[in-house]
C-alpha cells in the first residue's frame, strides 16, 4: 500500500452514543486485518488536557504511560486495540492554541497576521499528519455544529484536498430516534446534522445510525436519500448488552470490507476477536461521589467488567455519610465486594471511611486504588491503631495523626495543571505478600496521578512486611521511594493500592489485581 489511510469520525445529534467505543471498536477491527492503527482523538475544549477537568461532567481523567491526562476516550482505545496510547494520541483545541501562539513569539511567522486559517488549521494538520500508522483513525469530540469544533473540520477538509484522492474515509455517527406513538424512526434529526457537515464541505462516506431497538430498512433508505449515501454505507446499531459487541457486529455488518474498497486496502473475512464474557454471578459496589455519569469511573468498571463481573453499582458515598452504623451495614449487605476508587476534596471522604470499616470488619473483599488506599490507612490508624482523628492533610490540614500527607516535592508546585506524580513509574513488590502472589513477580511498573502519600512519620506502626509477620495486621506490600501499596493479608482480599490499575486493563488481560479481586467475590463468604 503506498500512503497513510485516514479515517475521520464525527458525531452528530446528540453526544454519549459511543462514538470513543465505535471508532475504537473500527480500529481493532482494522488492526486484525494486519493494518498499523494510528489514532488521534480530538477534543476541542480550550484545555491543554482534561486533568482538570470535573469527573461528573466529563467523565473520567485518563492516565496515559508517559503521564498524560486524557479524556476517557483513549482508554477505549487502549482497551479495545490492546495497545497503550500516549499524549500524542489526544490533541485539545487548547493545545493547537497555545502551540501557535508560542510559535508567533518565537517569530515563526514574522509579517504575518496570524489567523485561525491557516495558522492554526496548519497546527491541526500536522498533528494529525505526524501520527504513525498504515491507517489513522482521527476521531473529533463533540457533535457536527458545535463552535469549537469547526476549525478541526475545516483543517480535515482541506487536508483530504491536499492528500491523494480515496485516502480519507469520512464516518458520521449519528442517534435515531423511535417515537413510539407513530411507531416510526425519526431520521429528521439525523439529516440535519448531515447538511451542517455539509456546510462546511464534509460528505460523509458512511453513517453509522445509534437506535434504541434495531433501525429497519426503510428508515436506512432515507437516511441514505438524504445523505446522499449508498443504503449500504448505512450501518445501523442499536443499543447492544456490552460494548465489547460493537466489533463483531461491525464486522458483521462488512464495515472493514466498506471502508477497505473505498480507501484501495484489501481485507480479509476474518476476525479474531473475543467478546468479554461478564458471565459471574457477584455484586459489587463502587463506593464514590461522582454520581451523575457513569463515566466517571469508566476505567474501573470496564476493569471489572474485562474481569468478568457485571458493572459494579455505585453507592453514593456523601449519603452513605448520614446513616447510622446499622443502616452502613444493611446497605453494603448486598454486595460480595467493594471498590473504593480515587478521588480529590473532602466530599463523601468519611462515606468511604465507613465503608472500609464495614469491609475490614465483616471481612468483604475491598479494592481501595488512590485516594482509597490512603482512607484505607486512615481507618486503620483510627480504628485499629486509635489514633484519633487521624486523617489526610488534603481534608484537615490540621489533624494530629496526618498519615496521609502532600508529598515533598509536591510542596512546593503551586500550578494545578499537569502537575501531579503522574505516569508509569516501578515499584518493589515485598515477598510473602498477598500482592507479590496475584501479580508472580518482585517488580511492577503502575500508572499513579496525586499528591499526597502515605506519612509514615505519622504512623510508623506500618511496617514492611517483611519486617511485620503478623498478617494481621496493616502492611505495606509495595515500594518506591513512596509507598505503593499496602494489605491486611489474613484477609479475603483487603489490597490498598497508591497507583491506578484500571488504567492497564485491556480485553482478553484484565489487569490481575481486578482478576482475583472478582475471583474473591465469586466465592462467596
Ligand atoms: N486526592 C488524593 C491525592 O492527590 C488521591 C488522588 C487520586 O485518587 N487519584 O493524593
Amino acid at each position: 500500500m503506498n500512503g497513510k489511510r485516514f479515517i475521520i469520525i464525527t458525531g452528530g445529534v446528540i453526544s454519549g452514543i459511543g462514538k470513543g467505543t465505535t471508532a475504537a471498536s473500527i480500529g481493532r477491527m482494522l488492526k486484525e486485518q494486519g493494518l498499523r492503527v494510528g489514532v488521534l482523538k480530538i477534543d476541542p475544549y480550550l484545555n491543554i488536557d482534561a486533568g482538570t477537568m470535573n469527573p461528573d461532567q466529563h467523565g473520567e481523567v485518563f492516565v496515559t504511560e508517559d503521564g498524560y491526562e486524557a479524556d476517557l476516550d483513549l482508554g477505549h482505545y487502549e482497551r479495545f486495540l490492546g495497545e497503550n496510547m500516549s499524549a500524542r494520541n489526544n490533541l485539545t483545541a487548547g493545545q493547537a492554541y497555545f502551540s501557535v501562539i508560542e510559535n508567533e513569539r518565537k517569530g515563526k511567522y514574522l509579517g504575518s497576521t496570524v489567523q485561525i486559517i491557516p495558522h492554526l488549521t496548519e497546527e491541526i494538520k500536522n498533528r494529525i499528519m505526524n501520527i504513525n500508522g498504515d491507517v489513522i483513525i482521527v476521531e473529533i469530540g463533540g457533535t457536527v455544529g458545535d463552535i469549537e469544533g469547526e476549525v478541526f473540520l475545516e483543517a480535515i477538509r482541506e487536508l483530504k484536498l491536499e492528500l491523494p484522492r480515496n485516502s480519507v474515509f469520512f464516518i458520521h455517527l449519528t442517534f435515531v430516534p423511535y417515537l413510539e406513538v407513530t411507531s416510526e424512526f425519526k431520521t429528521k434529526p439525523t439529516q440535519q446534522s448531515v447538511q451542517l457537515l455539509r456546510r462546511i464541505g464534509i460528505q460523509p462516506d458512511m453513517i453509522i445510525a445509534r437506535s434504541h431497538r434495531k433501525l429497519d430498512e426503510n428508515a436506512k433508505n432515507k437516511i441514505a436519500l438524504f445523505s446522499g449515501i449508498r443504503p449500504a454505507y448505512v450501518i445501523g446499531i442499536e443499543d447492544l448488552p456490552s460494548i465489547y459487541q460493537i466489533p463483531e457486529r461491525l464486522f458483521l455488518e462488512g464495515v472493514h470490507f466498506k471502508i477497505g474498497g473505498y480507501i484501495g486496502l484489501d481485507m480479509k473475512n476474518e476476525f479474531n476477536w473475543d467478546t468479554p464474557k461478564n458471565d459471574k454471578n457477584v455484586s459489587i459496589a463502587l463506593v464514590g461521589k461522582y454520581t451523575g455519569t457513569d463515566d466517571a469511573y469508566k476505567s474501573v468498571m470496564e476493569s471489572l467488567v474485562l474481569a468478568g463481573a457485571p458493572k459494579p453499582e455505585i453507592v453514593d458515598s456523601v449519603t452513605l455519610e448520614r446513616y447510622s452504623d446499622e443502616e452502613v451495614d444493611a446497605i453494603l449487605a448486598k454486595y460480595d465486594g467493594l471498590i473504593i476508587p480515587g478521588g480529590f476534596g473532602s466530599r463523601g471522604i468519611e462515606g468511604k471511611i465507613r465503608a472500609i470499616k464495614y469491609a475490614r470488619e465483616k471481612d468483604v473483599p475491598l479494592l481501595g486504588l488512590c485516594l482509597g488506599m490512603q482512607l484505607m490507612v486512615v481507618e486503620y490508624a483510627r480504628n485499629v491503631l486509635g489514633l484519633e482523628d487521624a486523617n489526610s492533610t488534603e481534608f484537615a490540614k490540621d489533624t494530629p495523626h496526618p498519615v496521609i500527607d502532600k508529598m515533598e516535592e509536591q510542596k512546593r508546585i503551586l500550578k494545578m495543571g499537569g502537575t501531579m506524580r503522574l505516569g508509569s513509574q516501578k515499584a518493589k513488590l515485598i515477598k510473602g505478600t498477598v500482592i507479590h502472589e496475584i501479580y508472580g513477580r518482585d517488580e511492577i511498573s503502575e500508572r499513579h496521578r496525586h499528591r499526597y502519600e502515605i506519612n509514615l512519620d505519622a504512623i510508623p506502626q506500618l511496617k514492611d512486611a517483611d519486617s511485620d509477620p503478623e498478617l494481621s495486621n496493616m502492611r505495606i506490600s509495595a515500594t518506591s521511594q513512596f509507598v505503593e501499596a499496602v494489605e491486611i493479608s489474613d484477609k479475603r482480599f483487603f489490597i490498598g493500592v497508591q497507583y491506578h490499575p484500571e488504567y492497564k486493563s485491556k480485553v482478553g488481560a484484565p489487569h490481575p489485581l481486578f482478576k482475583r479481586f472478582v475471583e474473591v467475590c465469586t466465592e462467596k463468604s
